[in-house]
């Protein structure tokens, strides 16, 4: 027995969407039909579109460093995350933290043991890609109306900065905060570091919600491109929404000071798209990444051999610059993934896998299965009524179980549906070419198995169910 923590969310965007009770039944079920004991669920209800705090999502995130439950189910990809890369990137840190993560109607990368499932992996991209095309599409609407209402200057929500209050839909100037917010940029610009900012304020007794201000927050301030008074919104500018509070060559000053300041960047978390992946070509060992200060200053990163590194084995495996490394990866697979060959058989494995999926149906059968149930239960207090045995309790008992059974055959129309609108040949052709030019890190993070590299050529090695190829790649410019 594993134990598990449901999440569920639920968001009014979408109109096909399951209710949280419904998708807490599902994972319930599943839960027991696969020997799991839920200990815990986390619940976000009714964030609409894309606009994404997920208060009950992070919880669970941050409980996964400290908790021993080990599996987290979710009722579908899409509850997980809004696109592609949110998901691979909290997939991973549940990974980094031991869990693994269960989708109670689809198939996923990883079975329950922790081993990986191949053809899940796939599918994985493919409902990913389908999760966020409807997500786009649905939410266009709502996202209209929040234009609207921008350009007539309205603040529509998210998180007020420090400095601003709103008011009749709009915000305004916080003269006592923005006085703090000015206090804190005159004083980094004049050279004070970030702790001796936070004395002088304590001193001020200028506190932060009752308590002293903490570094992040200060960076924080500092790095808030609205308080120069202009915001970019999904590539539209606005300057009516944020009043202006800092002048914008301060602010300009600033930004300069904190791409120099190495602690000022160190909460910018740097992704390492092929961590785990890349092997030395001359003496076996890991290739890790790590990430080291030049003369001037500025942050460099690399990928280095751990052998030569670590080990001192004698290897003479040249490190190679990040942006180098992840750019030619990046090429290649994209390059490999283009040939027509590669592309026919990656979609004929996928038709095949959803071919076998619409079989297992599993969601299906769940829900025909529980108004199986359902139905039982509502023929007995049919029954018992019938005997005679009438009470307030059995009456309402009665209309619960008919609401269910409505409510379930809905639900049960709607995975008929499902099937119906299976993916096309066309429909995964166009996904893949429009992942491989927008995502190509998720292809790498789920198609890449392994990355040889020498000096002069690195031999990248797939991971698809389909035809275990690799890929050489000659002839680097880069050292
Ligand atoms: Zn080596």
């Amino acid at each position: 027995m594993k134990t598990a923590v449901i999440y569920a969310r639920y968001s009014s965007a979408s109109q096909t969407e399951q209710s949280i009770e419904g998708q807490l039944h599902v994972c319930n079920q599943y839960a027991k039909a696969n020997d799991l004991i839920v200990v815990d669920t986390y619940i976000d209800r009714a964030t609409t579109g894309t606009n994404d705090n997920r208060a009950a999502f992070q919880q669970m995130l941050k409980d996964s460093e400290t908790s021993v439950w080990e599996v987290v189910l979710v009722y579908a990809i899409d509850r997980f995350g809004r696109n592609s890369i949110e998901v691979a990137i909290n997939k991973q840190r549940l990974k980094n933290n031991k869990k693994v993560l269960i989708f109670a109607t689809q198939r996923t990368s990883e079975n329950l043991d922790g081993t990986k499932n191949l053809d899940g992996i796939l599918l994985e991209n493919v409902y990913i890609g389908i999760a966020e095309y409807y997500s786009a599409e649905l939410s266009q609407k709502i996202l209209r109306g929040l234009k609207e209402s921008r350009r007539k200057g309205q603040f529509c929500g998210g998180k007020v900065p420090y400095g601003y209050y709103v008011k009749d839909k709009k915000l305004h100037i916080d003269e006592e905060k923005a006085k703090i917010v000015r206090f804190i940029y005159e004083q980094y610009s004049a050279g004070v570091y970030v702790p001796k900012i936070i004395c002088k304020l304590n001193e001020k007794g200028i506190f932060h919600n009752g308590k002293p201000f903490l570094p992040n927050a200060i960076y924080g301030i500092l790095r808030n491109k609205r308080y120069v008074g202009v915001t970019e919104i999904r590539n539209e500018i606005y300057d009516n929404i944020y009043p202006q509070i800092v002048p914008k060559e301060l602010f300009d000053k600033i930004k300069r000071k904190l791409a120099k300041n190495k602690l000022g960047s160190r909460s910018v978390k740097e992704i390492y798209l092929l961590r785990n992946k890349v092997k030395c070509g001359y003496c076996g060992h890991p290739i890790s990444a790590e990430c080291g200060t030049a003369k001037n200053g500025d942050v460099k990163r690399y990928y280095k051999c751990i052998g030569r590194k670590k080990y001192r084995n004698g290897c003479k495996k040249y490190s190679i610059r990040k942006d180098a490394l992840e750019n030619l990866v990046l090429d290649g697979v994209i390059q490999a993934m283009q040939d027509e060959k590669t592309i026919n058989s990656l979609i004929r494995g996928l038709m095949q896998m959803q071919e076998k999926l619409n079989e297992e149906r599993t969601t299906l059968k769940l829900l025909e299965k529980e108004k199986k149930q359902t139905q039982t239960a509502l023929d007995n207090i049919i029954k018992a009524i019938e005997r005679g045995i009438m009470s307030d309790s059995t009456n309402k008992r009665l209309h619960e179980l008919e609401t269910q059974i409505r409510d379930l055959d809905e639900r049960i129309a709607v995975e008929q549906n499902k099937v119906a609108f299976a993916l096309t040949e066309d429909d995964i052709r166009r996904y893949y070419l429009t992942a491989l030019k927008q995502e190509p890190q998720l292809l790498i993070n789920c198609l890449v198995k392994e990355i040889t590299l020498y000096d002069d050529k690195m031999i990248i090695t797939y991971n698809t169910p389909l035809n275990e190829g690799s890929d050489e790649n000659r002839g680097f410019s880069f050292y």
